[in-house]
């Protein structure tokens, strides 16, 4: 079979997080390891009154095909939102819905990417990224991201050097490290983007579940003609919908509109329409406000435990936002060989190394914070921080 498959599949790395997570379905492990939101929050029953009354209002509608570009009260919906929360000025007819945010980066790999081409992106950077993107060929530029947003000298040099089609860019509680750019930061990559042709991904699909902090300017309003902004009701709604989009400029909206006719005609309608109904008859706000408070209590307990149980050499990033937080070991202890070490212990998290392009080894981890309450936190981290103290190199 093996020589069936094409270069361009055989040529993609296996996540290794699946593997990970295999590991960590004991139920007497405690896992930092995933990266779902939590299932307590989802609006079940509302859903379930959405589902009813689409049915009954719409029953015949709701089963047919649809358009590719998707259903335009959803767009409306998604740009009305964009001005109330950003200012933003986005037209609906420049939003693509996909099925989710995922899809937008297959989308924008198949559109924009020829084999070799160079793509930036952040290290550490999103894992689904590099993967969808390693699809088509793409050669990867690594540039250092961490609590002082993107290394903007670094950034500016990379850019000097390659004639980059794209940067990959999560620029709120990024995926897997929790940091956010500064408002600085963003006018800087901005600045360094506008005397180049690259585009920016700016995706987002933390952005509203902010705790602390201030929300910073979105690339989109700094660079319009240069953004391309992915969004997603994943983190806000439920994952399962698989529900996102993409707002680019209208030539690229073009392709991108025949890419995903040659994918799958259109994202499921059945889908959009359950959820615009759920919009129009619920506040999302408030329901986000919900998450935030939940996900604010979790983060705050992982901090106060992380003080009180990690040895002081271990420092961590401050999320403002978001599901992440990124823990930074002594130099020369490989977060990898701690996993196995921890596993023995009952409690999971994610070796730092696969959001690395340049890398095979690191001493980072992820510690996702949105799906564990505040007491298992506290024990996980009490065994993990036990874990590392037996681990230390001295
Ligand atoms: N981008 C980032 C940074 C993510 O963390 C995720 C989800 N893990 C996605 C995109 C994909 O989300 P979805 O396809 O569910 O919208």
């Amino acid at each position: 079979m093996n020589k069936l498959f094409s270069d361009r599949i055989s040529d993609v790395p296996q996540s290794f997080i699946r593997e990970i997570l295999k590991v960590a379905v004991d139920p007497n492990i405690i896992s930092f390891a995933g990266g779902l939101p939590n299932r307590d929050l989802f609006p079940v029953a509302a859903l379930k009154k959405a589902t009813n009354d689409v049915f009954d209002s719409a029953g015949k509608d709701i089963l047919q095909y649809s358009n590719t570009e998707g259903y335009l009260p959803l767009r409306e919906y998604i740009a009305a939102r964009y001005k109330k929360h950003e200012g933003l000025d986005i037209d609906p007819a420049d939003i693509l819905i996909t099925s989710g945010s995922q899809q937008g980066l297959d989308l924008l790999g198949k559109t924009l990417l020829n084999e070799g081409d160079d793509v930036i992106i952040e290290e550490p950077g999103y894992l689904g990224a590099i993967q969808a993107f390693s699809v088509y060929k793409s050669k990867f530029n690594p540039v250092p991201v961490g609590s002082q947003g993107l290394d903007v000298s670094a950034f500016e040099e990379t850019l000097s050097k390659v004639d980059a089609k794209l940067f990959y860019a999560v620029p709120n509680f990024q995926n897997p490290s929790g940091v956010s750019y500064p408002e600085q930061n963003r006018h800087d990559v901005a600045a360094a983007l506008a005397k180049s042709a690259t585009l920016i991904i700016e995706d987002n699909p933390y952005g509203d579940l902010r705790f602390s902090g201030k929300q910073a300017t979105s690339f989109k309003a700094l660079i319009p003609e240069q953004t391309v902004l992915l969004g997603s009701f994943s983190k806000t709604v439920v994952p399962a919908f698989r529900l996102g989009w993409i707002v680019a400029p209208k030539a690229l909206m073009e392709k991108l509109v025949i890419a995903k006719q040659a994918s799958d005609l259109h994202t499921n309608y059945f889908s959009q329409r359950v959820l615009f109904e759920f919009l129009s008859q619920n506040d999302l706000d408030a329901h986000v406000a919900n998450i935030i408070k939940v996900y604010g209590e979790q983060k705050n307990a992982m901090e106060r435990a992380i003080k009180k149980y990690f040895p002081a050499e271990v420092t961590c990033t401050e999320p403002e936002g978001g599901m992440f937080l990124w823990a930074t070991l002594p130099e020369g202890m490989d977060a990898r060989a701690l996993f196995d070490v921890a596993i023995e212990e009952k409690v999971a998290f994610v070796p730092g190394a696969p959001f690395y392009v340049s890398k095979t080894a690191t001493n980072t981890l992820r510690l996702n914070f949105s799906s564990v309450d505040p007491a298992t936190i506290e024990e996980g981290i009490k065994r993990l921080g036990r874990v590392i103290q037996s681990q230390l190199p001295y």
